[in-house]
């Protein structure tokens, strides 16, 4: 037992929390992972340890409502996003036997939950609802937080696509989905099917800005079409959109092909075959890039290194194509309805072990630009994105509140410290926690626990999806 009232005390950084209407100088007291005061001058003496954050901004901990850190990645992502301010984040397409061991190894103490990819199991494109419950029932007992449906890369049918979506509503289990069917694909035709396929139902649209890369019509006229069928669905659909450069994809093929759909598209758009030829020709030409780890990290290399690292992995490499559009990104990032209200919820990076988790960098290049203000910033890193999966106790910085916190450098835009549960486990660069928490329904906590890591619930009802 320690003697003093707060654990941590951050000293005199520009607190933004939209949740409690706070944009002030203030001192942040922490006691045992939770928030324990927020006021002015909160005396040193009480402090076990003090940090003086004098022009620094304090946002409640970052939430990246979408990431990749659990499969092939292998848990290099933890440290990729928590150097750049992360606390909480959902893996988009891991099986909980994918997703833990990378976590037990190479957590770094965040709290973490992963969506099960179910096209997986559907290989044959068309599937009976009992076979869907079956996936869906396994899933949330081994605990994952929910589903998504990888239309985009492989496609199922519409008919099977929407049976998904029905039987995630009628389950109260989360429902996200990369756009597309076997009858359009990852691009403006897949938002122009959402309506059809969803009927009264709701779901989570992953990376509202990816679909609008021109390959349709221009990127500013996607995005504003992807604009309005979004807010005209209402509360039917909660989304994300990210604000990087690259996308991410595989390099896999079979058959001279990449089974990837979004990979073909890539390639078509530049004028490359949409087979494995027109791939390794993008490689050596420097627009496909494949990822590789090197030294704790995911690198991009291109050009004759990257067709031989590709080709030594028989083609199965993550991959990564320069193809979104700033239009889209920036549109996406930004855009509100006539109410005033944000259409996309959340500022998310899809990144993780894929090294583009600028969404601090660049959301704070959106605020001097002048396209968001500070707190607007801290509603889509962190409060939209914790509401969005239900995080009751993340997102903002009330009393009681988990003590996760992203300190943001004013001058430079990037983050210099990132807290969670009340231990800093990134300071100027530098990681320092490990391990992580599981965030799973009430069916999957068991599951978490007997697998030896801290369960964190989220409630169907609290997800702003569901509610
Ligand atoms: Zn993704």
């Amino acid at each position: 037992m320690s003697g003093y009232a707060y654990d941590l005390v951050l000293s005199g950084g520009r607190v933004v929390d939209p949740a409690n209407d706070v944009d002030a100088v203030l001192d942040v007291g922490m006691k045992d992972g939770s928030i324990a005061a927020i006021s002015e001058g909160i005396p040193g003496e009480k402090a076990r340890e003090i940090v003086d954050l004098q022009g620094d901004v304090v946002f409640p901990g970052a939430v990246d409502s979408h990431v990749h850190v659990g499969r092939a990645e292998r848990g290099v992502g933890y440290r990729m996003t928590a150097a750049v301010g992360v606390t909480t984040m959902i893996d988009f397409g891991s099986t909980m036997d994918e997703f833990l061991p990378g976590l037990a190894d190479r957590g770094v103490g965040q709290t973490v939950g992963a969506l099960y990819p179910i096209n997986r199991e559907l290989s044959d494109r068309h599937a009976p609802r009992g076979e869907i419950i079956g996936l869906v029932d396994e899933a949330l007992e081994e605990g994952s937080l929910g589903v998504k449906i990888v239309g985009g890369h492989y496609p199922l049918t519409p008919d099977t696509t929407a049976e998904i979506i029905d039987v995630a509503n009628d389950r109260g289990c989360y429902i996200a989905f990369h756009l597309g069917t076997t009858e359009t694909g990852s691009h403006i035709e897949g938002v122009r099917e959402i309506p059809q396929l969803l009927g009264n139902n709701r779901m989570h649209v992953a990376h509202a800005n990816s679909y609008c890369r021109g390959m349709v019509d221009s990127p500013a006229e996607e995005i504003l079409e992807t604009m309005d069928i979004l807010d005209d669905l209402g509360d039917q659909v909660v989304a994300e959109s990210y604000l990087g450069t690259i996308n991410g994809t595989g390099g896999k093929c079979s058959d001279g092909k990449p089974e990837s759909h979004v990979t073909r598209n890539c390639l078509a758009m530049r004028g490359y075959s949409p087979t494995q030829d027109g791939l390794r020709e993008a490689i050596a030409d420097g627009y496909g890039n494949v990822r590789t780890e090197y030294g704790g990290r995911m690198l991009l290399v291109t050009g004759d290194e990257g067709v031989r690292l590709w080709e030594d992995a028989d083609t199965d490499m993550p991959m990564s194509f320069p193809v979104n559009s700033p239009q889209s990104t920036f549109l996406a990032a930004t855009a509100k309805n006539d109410a005033g209200d944000f259409i996309v919820d959340a500022i998310s990076t899809d990144g993780g072990a894929n090294p583009r988790n600028v969404a601090v960098e660049r959301g704070m290049a959106l605020v001097r630009y002048g396209a968001l203000t500070l707190s607007e910033l801290a509603e889509k890193l962190s409060a939209a994105p914790a509401d969005m999966f239900g995080l009751t106790s993340k997102g903002h910085l009330g009393e009681g509140a988990d003590a996760d916190v992203t300190v943001i450098d004013g001058e430079r835009g990037l983050a210099r410290m990132t807290i969670a549960g009340g231990r800093p486990i990134m300071l100027d660069g530098v990681i320092i926690g490990c391990g992580g928490t599981v965030i799973t329904t009430g069916e999957g906590a068991a599951a978490v626990r007997d697998a030896g890591f801290p369960a964190h619930i989220s409630a169907t009802e609290d997800t702003r999806l569901y509610r």
